[in-house]
């Protein structure tokens, strides 16, 4: 499983040229795609289609060519194969054959989105993508109302607006939200501010909704708990009790 760069060249790791460079056979997404991607590389490979669609048949073929010992690479379109991306029952398939799927890292925009974020909280949730209707994306937005924790969604450019609008409508306004779109590409945006304010952002400013898109939803504002009984006071209570005949 090698990752590949999701905008920017630069980003393909050493591991991930040489294994590109001496596999026997590259499974890609969209073979125009990574051709081209590979070109730019000077790397010139067979290229066989994996889909979503042909994953589960494709996986037979492949443990019989990893079986005669052939060097096979997955790659997606872009970023991380697995990650949003065709990848997992392929992988599946593969240990259950008995066999090595070893993961070469790196670009992924989920991980790149939060690595400049500047988010605290220090625990996130990957969503992958929103249900592309209102109804089910709003409930889905819901489930995340008190959460403790940020959480990450990828989204399409034409539906982030009315994703953003409806974050404003489950959340209010005042939650914070980062849109981190383009990342590692010429037009790299992060918009870090309330859930109202980017809404109107986007709005009044249409290139917003353009690009490849990551919204994240930061963590819910802690709640003061008036009557929660301070953790020192819980600990002298045992302590007196303890210490009771
Ligand atoms: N496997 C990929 C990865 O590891 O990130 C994700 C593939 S998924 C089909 C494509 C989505 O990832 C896009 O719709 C967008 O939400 C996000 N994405 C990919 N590249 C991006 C970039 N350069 N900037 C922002 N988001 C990106």
């Amino acid at each position: 499983m090698v990752a590949t760069p999701i905008g920017n060249l630069a980003d393909m790791t050493l591991r991930a040229f040489a294994a590109l460079s001496r596999c026997d056979l590259v499974l890609a997404e969209d073979t125009r795609v990574t051709g081209s991607l590979l070109a730019a590389y000077g790397i010139s490979k067979k290229l066989v289609s994996l889909r979503e669609h042909n994953e589960r048949e494709m996986a037979e073929r492949v443990i019989g060519w990893l079986q005669e010992g052939q060097c096979i690479v997955q790659v997606s379109d872009a970023g991380t194969p697995g990650i949003s991306d065709p990848g997992a029952r392929l992988a599946a398939a593969v240990w259950e054959a008995g066999l090595k799927v070893c993961p070469l890292p790196g670009p992924s925009a989920v991980v790149t989105a939060m690595s400049a974020a500047g988010l605290e909280t220090g625990q996130f949730q990957f969503a992958g993508f929103l249900p592309p209707k209102s109804g089910a994306r709003k409930k889905r937005l819901e489930s995340w109302l008190n959460a403790d924790y940020a959480v990450i969604c990828y989204e399409a450019p034409h539906r982030i607006l009315d994703c953003v609008t409806d974050a404003v409508a489950v959340y209010g306004s005042e939650r914070r939200l980062i849109l981190a779109r383009e990342l590692t590409k010429t037009f790299e945006t992060f918009i870090r501010t309330s859930a109202g304010e980017l809404l109107e952002i986007i709005k009044t400013d249409s290139n917003q909704q353009r690009g490849e898109c990551v919204l994240i939803i930061d963590a819910a504002p802690a709640k003061e708990e008036e009557d929660e009984v301070p953790a020192a006071t819980l600990q002298l209570l045992s302590q007196l009790i303890a210490s009771m005949p």
